[in-house]
C-alpha cells in the first residue's frame, strides 16, 4: 500500500551518498598497462539501491573498490556521504571506511576461527568503538541467525555466511553499502534471502547500496542498473525486470563486439 506522504526531495548535494567524478585507474605500467576505469563519472542518491552490472573485466570490481575507499583511483574525485575520499591520507581514508562503508563480498571472508558474533563485531573492534553485545545480537537477529552467535563460519552454510557478512557489514551502521557479487557464490533460495536482506537495508533503514552482479534477477531488486563496458559507463535503467536488463546485456556484448570488429577493421587498413 501506498502512503502517499514518501515525497522524494530534491537530489541536492546533501542528498548525495555517492558521488565519482572522472575516475580512473590504471594497473600495471607503460606496455602492460590495462585501464580498469576510464574516467567514470556518477552520482546516486542516498537511500537507493543501484546494481552495476557489464561484462567480465570491464572493471565493475575496480569501480566497488575505488568507491569505497578500498583502492585509490589515479585521478578523479570519490565522495561519500558529502566527505572526499581522494586527497586525504592513508590513516584518514581507513578510519573513513571502518565508520562509514560496509562490503560484502562474493566469498564472505570471514574469520574461520571467530565465532559468528566475533566476526560481526570486528569492524567496531578495529575501528576502536564499543564492542556492544546487544548490537551484535540485534543485527544478527535481523538477518535470521540470532541463535547462532557461538557458531563458527564451517558450521553454516554459503546463504548463512553470507548472511553474517551482511551483519558484519551493517554493525557499524554504515552509510553506504558494496557488495560485489554477494549472491555469485549461493543457491536460488539462499541468493533471495541476500537480496531481501539489502532490499530491507534500502527500504527501512535508508541505506545506499550499490551491488555488482552478473544475475539479471539479482540487478531487478534494485531501483536502477548501471551498466559498465571496457572502464566506462555504458548505459542506465530505472526500474529494472530481469528480461528487460538481460536485453540489454546482451545488447552490450553486441555493441563491443562491434567496437572489436571496428577496431580490427581501422588497423587493418594501416
Ligand atoms: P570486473 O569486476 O568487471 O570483472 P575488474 O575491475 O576486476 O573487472 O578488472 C578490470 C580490469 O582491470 C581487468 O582487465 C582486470 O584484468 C584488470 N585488473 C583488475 N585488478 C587488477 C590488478 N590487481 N592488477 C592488474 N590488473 C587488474
Ligand atoms: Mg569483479
Amino acid at each position: 500500500m501506498r502512503t502517499g506522504s514518501r515525497r522524494r526531495h530534491d537530489p541536492g548535494p546533501a542528498a548525495e551518498a555517492l558521488r565519482l567524478v572522472k575516475v580512473r585507474k590504471t594497473y600495471g605500467n607503460d606496455d602492460s598497462a590495462v585501464t580498469a576505469l576510464d574516467g567514470i563519472t556518477l552520482s546516486l542518491g542516498r537511500g537507493t539501491f543501484t546494481a552495476v552490472m557489464g561484462p567480465s573485466g570491464s572493471g565493475k570490481s575496480t569501480l566497488l573498490q575505488c568507491a569505497a575507499g578500498l583502492d585509490r583511483p589515479d585521478s578523479g574525485i570519490v565522495r561519500v556521504d558529502g566527505t572526499e575520499l581522494t586527497g586525504g591520507g592513508e590513516a584518514e581514508l581507513t578510519r573513513f571506511r571502518r565508520g562509514r562503508v560496509g562490503f560484502v563480498f562474493q566469498q564472505y571472508n570471514l574469520l574461520e576461527t571467530l565465532t559468528v558474533a566475533q566476526n560481526t563485531v570486528l569492524p567496531l573492534k578495529l575501528a576502536g568503538r564499543r564492542i556492544d553485545r546487544r548490537r551484535a545480537e540485534d543485527v544478527l537477529a535481523s538477518v535470521g541467525l540470532g541463535d547462532r552467535l557461538g557458531h563458527r563460519p564451517d558450521q553454516l552454510s554459503g546463504g548463512q555466511r553470507q548472511r553474517v557478512a551482511i551483519a558484519r557489514a551493517l554493525v557499524t551502521d554504515p552509510r553506504v553499502i558494496f557488495a560485489d557479487e554477494p549472491t555469485g557464490a549461493l543457491d536460488t533460495r539462499s541468493a533471495r534471502e541476500v537480496l531481501r536482506l539489502l532490499r530491507e537495508a534500502v527500504r527501512v533503514h535508508g541505506r545506499t547500496v550499490v551491488m555488482v552482479t552478473h544475475d539479471p534477477v539479482a540487478a531487478s531488486y534494485a531501483d536502477a542498473v548501471l551498466f559498465l563496458a571496457d572502464g566506462r559507463l555504458a548505459g542506465r535503467m530505472e526500474a529494472p525486470t530481469p528480461d528487460a536488463v538481460a536485453e540489454r546485456l546482451a545488447h552490450l556484448g553486441d555493441e563491443a563486439e562491434r567496437r572489436a570488429q571496428l577496431g580490427d577493421d581501422l588497423t587493418a587498413g594501416v
